[in-house]
């Protein structure tokens, strides 16, 4: 770990913090939730989800328009055609949107359309990639590859800060192991624990990939919060079985509303803060007393410091 320079934490108080969009920030008091389908399949599904999951509420949204398959034979993906969609929620629901980038071809179009980009398992020793990611002007969701050791994700992150750009957010998402019979990938809570001490970067947890069934998802995302991530990202769909792709391990909106919720309790006990709308509620009241008297207050920004 002696050569991550950059991404080394230098002390216990050494923490960066990534804007998604302006005033969506990861690594800082608040747990950031990113919610979403696995594929983005058509632009009513994700109407539905983006109006459902802003009532948990999330601070993003999820979908791939690029997917990295097993089989050449399964759906690839909406290419341009799924970014138009993503944009459109962006602009309509002002929602910062994250999606995969698999190639170097696709990044000057995946980077115009998204607010971050995520690299994927399979890419994140893509070198030439990572390198490229350096001046993609846009913050990287970086997950653990599906072997990958804690020394080799940390170095992949090292390359798009050497690179060029330090708006990195790891994710821990799953290894590889020998047993898959129940779970797809094992959840590994020890990495999200080293990463947070060893490096200043924010680090959320996927818990979908992990678990590969929703009915695992759940306690897998309290006990992220619980050992210290900063955020979630979590595949959810409006009809889960009938998800393109993930179907298995996608959550009804409901239940990651109610995901969400649950949430505070676990945040609150570990010095942390889950945005839910009675706490959103609560705040603005205590602000709007607090700041009589002067009416061009920003009250978002208000918010978000008093949340911290
Ligand atoms: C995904 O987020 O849909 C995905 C393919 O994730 P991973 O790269 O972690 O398998
Ligand atoms: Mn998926």
């Amino acid at each position: 770990m002696k050569e991550a320079k950059l991404v080394r934490k230098k002390d216990s108080t050494h923490q960066s913090v990534v804007a998604l969009a302006p005033g969506v920030e990861c690594g800082d008091h608040d747990i950031i939730i990113i919610g979403g389908p696995c594929s983005v399949e058509n632009m009513e599904q994700m109407q539905l989800t983006t109006k459902e999951l802003q009532k948990a509420p999330v601070q993003a949204i999820r979908g791939g328009v690029y997917k990295p398959r097993t089989s050449p034979y399964s759906f690839q993906g909406m290419g341009e055609e799924g970014l138009k969609i993503l944009a459109a929620i962006r602009e309509e629901h002002n929602i910062p949107v994250v999606t995969e980038v698999m190639s170097q071809e696709q990044l000057p179009m995946v980077a115009r359309y998204a607010d971050v980009l995520q690299i994927g398992s399979r890419n994140m020793q893509n070198f030439e990639l990572l390198k490229a990611l350096g001046s993609a002007g846009k913050p990287i969701l970086l997950k653990r590859g599906l072997c990958a050791t804690i020394e080799e994700f940390v170095m992949a992150a090292e390359y798009i800060m050497a690179c060029g750009n330090p708006e990195v957010i790891l994710c821990e998402r799953g290894i590889r192991s020998f047993d898959s019979s129940v779970t797809r990938n094992v959840l590994d809570l020890g990495a999200v624990v080293a990463l947070k001490q060893l490096t200043h970067l924010p680090v959320i947890v996927d818990p979908s990939h992990a678990a590969g069934k929703r009915e695992f998802v759940a306690a897998l995302a309290r006990a992220a919060v619980a050992c210290g991530a900063d955020g979630l990202i979590i595949e959810c769909h409006p009809v889960p079985e009938e998800s393109v792709s993930d179907a298995r391990q996608a959550l009804a909106l409901h239940d990651m509303v109610e995901l969400v919720h649950n949430l505070a309790a676990i945040a609150e006990a570990v010095g942390r803060n889950v945005r839910t709308p009675d706490r959103i509620n609560r705040q603005f009241s205590i602000i709007e007393s607090k700041s009589a008297g002067h009416p061009h207050t920003n009250k978002h920004k208000k918010v978000c410091v008093n949340a911290r």
